[in-house]
């Protein structure tokens, strides 16, 4: 456990060491839970955010995107529910003033006894969690976490407040006039504003337009990247738990009765497309929801091995006709597809309906968290003469910030043009870096810390021969190879 705080700090270290992520607004000592991509990280998450919309959309025929706005009619929050029921139960100590969620209090507790042993009641706690927060039963809430005397991290007490509810959007005021901006549609007409705390509602309230202008038929889907806004109680964790995050998000419309069948689809398919980043299928696992939110009739997360444990990544969500239907009642618009194919059971067409929605929704940060966690290693090189070590990411090459450096053995002799030469021919096909200060060893380093898969150097025999040194990230051999080749050995890793 000890090793892996140390091991999770080393990662924060490295993020903003190496120019990947800094806490935002830093020089006025940062905002809580808010955090800047730099030079490397938003390089790292752009290739994130286009491995996932390839797959979802490019790979796809019946699957195209959008990019809605943030700012959404307050209408839309009543009838998706956010404004009832994006609650979570939280509960502050009356001596440190501190505020927790009530079911991280009783996690972190969880993790505590079964780290001193005591599985037998971590397990048992965690369970009677759940089976409280089913029923959404407070005062049973509440008695567990005194008969277990579960204390305040800051005070050491259990002097604790009742439990309640606690919205996690933020709003803000919409307009420059008193008078209200907002079409009274629905019940809106005050200033008020949400920012989303989903990117699902863009997708639901758009859904007869791409459906209609694209002439999508059944089963079809939208995706969507973008970020959303919650004001999470405990927001901790580093980019796992974030007040403004991004979002993948993508709803399949369906024929209703088809839901189960979609929803083992999407798991599968969901769980191949993580492991098509190499990672071990030991690193993932799906863990089912027994408390299942206002809006599912199933649904499931794939938890990855961070490293605090395992803990969501992405979530799949069965999520019914609720949406549609609601936004329907609303809006007084019909949500309604027209399906003329034929029902084999009934020798009829379906006809009119509300689709069912089956969603994926992964949070890109913590993709992002997930890579680099993963691809961080401290590796000790040291001979029985020198002493040595490394931190290196071995990203998967297709995600890397940077995939080649070219790099000059020394300022002159013409070995610099070469290095150019070998920058332009790859330049407009991937991202290189060319580094000519410090020794070659230093700069390998720099490059393993960076991700980057391949460096080429460029020493006079290249002026001879026509040929580089390739060195290779993960194992650290060199080999000659013709200069023209480079390439076309990059290329092949990073598509
Ligand atoms: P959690 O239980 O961790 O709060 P959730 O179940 O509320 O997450 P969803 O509403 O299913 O999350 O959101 C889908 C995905 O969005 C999550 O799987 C996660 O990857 C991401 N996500 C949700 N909240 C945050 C956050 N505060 N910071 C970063 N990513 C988030």
């Amino acid at each position: 456990m000890a090793n892996d705080i140390n091991r999770f700090q080393a990662i924060i270290s490295h993020c903003k060491e190496y120019g990947f992520i800094f806490p935002s607004s830093e020089i006025y000592d940062g905002l809580q839970a808010v955090y800047d991509y730099g030079q490397m990280g938003v390089e790292l998450k752009k290739n994130i955010k286009d491995y996932w919309w390839k797959s979802m959309t490019q790979l796809q025929d019946n699957i195209v995107g959008i990019d809605a706005a943030i700012f959404m009619h307050p209408t839309t929050w009543k009838a998706s529910g956010h404004v009832d029921n994006f609650n979570d139960p939280m509960i502050d100590n009356k001596d440190s003033k501190k505020r927790y969620r009530v079911d991280h209090l009783i996690e972190t507790f969880a993790e505590e006894q079964s780290a001193t042993g005591n599985e037998q009641l971590a397990k048992e706690v965690l369970e009677q969690m759940d089976a409280l927060l089913a029923k959404d039963d407070f005062a049973g809430l509440k008695k567990l976490i005194e008969d277990n005397k579960i204390k305040c991290a800051v005070s050491g007490t259990s002097n604790w407040t009742e439990i309640r509810q606690f919205n996690l959007m933020f709003s803000t005021e919409f307009g420059s006039t008193e008078a209200s901006e907002i079409p009274p549609s629905g019940g809106g007409g005050a200033n008020k504003v949400y920012l989303r705390p989903e990117t699902a509602q863009g997708i639901f309230v758009n859904f007869l337009n791409v459906q209609k202008t694209g002439r999508m038929k059944i089963p079809f889907g939208i995706a969507q990247i973008g970020k959303a806004f919650r004001n999470e109680i405990v927001a901790r964790q580093f980019i796992f738990r974030m007040r403004e995050f991004e979002q993948m998000e993508m709803q399949f419309f369906i024929r209703p009765g088809s839901q189960k069948e979609w929803y083992e689809y999407w798991k599968e398919e969901r769980m191949k497309w993580h492991l098509g980043l190499g990672i071990p299928k030991e690193k993932f696992r799906f863990h089912d929801h027994i408390k299942l939110a206002h809006y599912a009739d199933a649904a499931c997360d794939i938890e990855f091995e961070f490293p605090m444990g395992f803990k969501e990544l992405e979530g799949i969500h069965s999520r019914t006709d609720f949406d549609l239907k609601n936004h329907q009642e609303y809006s007084k618009k019909k949500m309604q597809y027209f399906d003329n194919d034929m029902d084999s059971a009934t020798g009829k067409a379906y006809g009119n309906y509300i689709p069912f929605v089956i969603e994926t929704s992964i949070g890109l940060d913590r993709m992002f968290l997930a890579v680099i966690s993963h691809a961080y290693e401290e590796q000790d090189l040291s001979t029985p003469d020198k002493p040595d070590s490394r931190a290196v990411l071995k990203l998967p090459a297709q995600l890397a910030p940077i995939k080649l450096a070219v790099l000059p053995l020394t300022k002159k002799d013409g070995l610099p043009e070469v290095a150019e030469r070998i920058m332009s021919d790859c330049r407009p096909h991937f991202r290189c870096f060319y580094e000519e200060k410090d020794s070659i060893g230093k700069r390998y380093r720099r490059m393993d810390a960076l991700g980057t898969p391949f460096c080429v150097t460029v020493d006079h025999q290249t002026l001879q021969d026509d040929t580089v040194t390739i060195r290779y990230r993960d194992t650290m051999q060199q080999e000659r190879i013709p200069l023209d080749k480079v390439r076309e050995i990059v290329m092949a890793a990073v598509q």
